[in-house]
């Protein structure tokens, strides 16, 4: 568990340095995209556990408390989850997203309180115009495909581990912290859906020099955790 959170670490500094080549609008206290309906997976619950210190893990816990929001964006399918469909000619629905269910709990005066511990899924939101101009995010498809790479392999990094609605794995982060993988069957069939290995990257041809070392990167990075244990 320590060696994947270690990895996972070094997937977040990798994607950082993949994305700094893209014009971003995003700013200080921009934070519309910071809604109740960000992912995560389990691996990255226990990461951010192992991260804080002091008091900054009970401070995440009584945000949450007060949080109530009765509707969330609760994925029926991971990213992997999502290739395979493709690859199988399946078009599975998704459940409904709308960033009006409400704002994220984590976030104070329009600062994230965890940013530097913040998943993959508040990692990948980016804009190259202000969304709040537009209505939406503007994200060159090149960025998506980066972006999608990444959640691809995190996920596969917590393959049989849990991905769903970040604030509902922090509401269940004493399961993840004593086994991510041993997550209960129970609670995924509940809430939350089961991460799986990549069965193909999601890269269309005109991208794939492109990322070709992010993908080689990412690869080796995978070896890593898989030889360590
Ligand atoms: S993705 Fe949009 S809302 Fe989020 S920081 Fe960037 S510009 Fe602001
Ligand atoms: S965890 Fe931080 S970056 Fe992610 S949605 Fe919440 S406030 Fe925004």
């Amino acid at each position: 568990m320590n060696n994947a959170v270690n990895i996972l670490e070094e997937i977040y500094t990798l994607f950082d340095t993949a994305m700094a080549g893209f014009s971003v609008a995003c700013a200080k206290r921009c934070s519309d995209c910071c809604t109740c309906n960000v992912t995560a997976t389990g691996l990255e619950i226990a990461y951010i556990r192992d991260r804080l210190t002091g008091g900054a893990w009970d401070a995440v816990r009584a945000r949450l408390t007060g949080a109530g929001h009765t509707r969330r964006f609760r994925p029926l399918q991971t990213t992997n989850g999502f290739a395979l469909a493709c690859m199988e000619g399946r078009d599975e629905d998704e459940q409904e997203n709308d960033p009006s269910w409400g704002t994220c709990p984590l976030l104070e005066n329009g600062i994230c309180t965890i940013y530097p511990v913040r998943p993959l899924g508040c990692r990948v939101m980016m804009s190259t115009t202000p969304c709040r101009q537009s209505g939406q995010a503007d994200m060159p498809l090149l960025a998506l495909t980066i972006t999608t790479v990444f959640m691809q392999f995190v996920e596969h990094l917590d393959a049989g581990g849990v991905y769903g609605n970040f604030l509902d794995l922090l509401d269940h982060a004493g399961n993840f912290y004593l086994d991510c993988n041993g997550f209960q069957r129970k609670e995924i069939n509940l809430r939350f859906v089961e991460n799986l290995s990549i069965p193909a990257l999601m890269i269309p041809p005109e991208h794939i020099e492109k990322t070709q070392n992010i993908v080689q990167s990412l690869g080796r990075m995978i070896r890593k955790s898989e030889s360590k244990g």
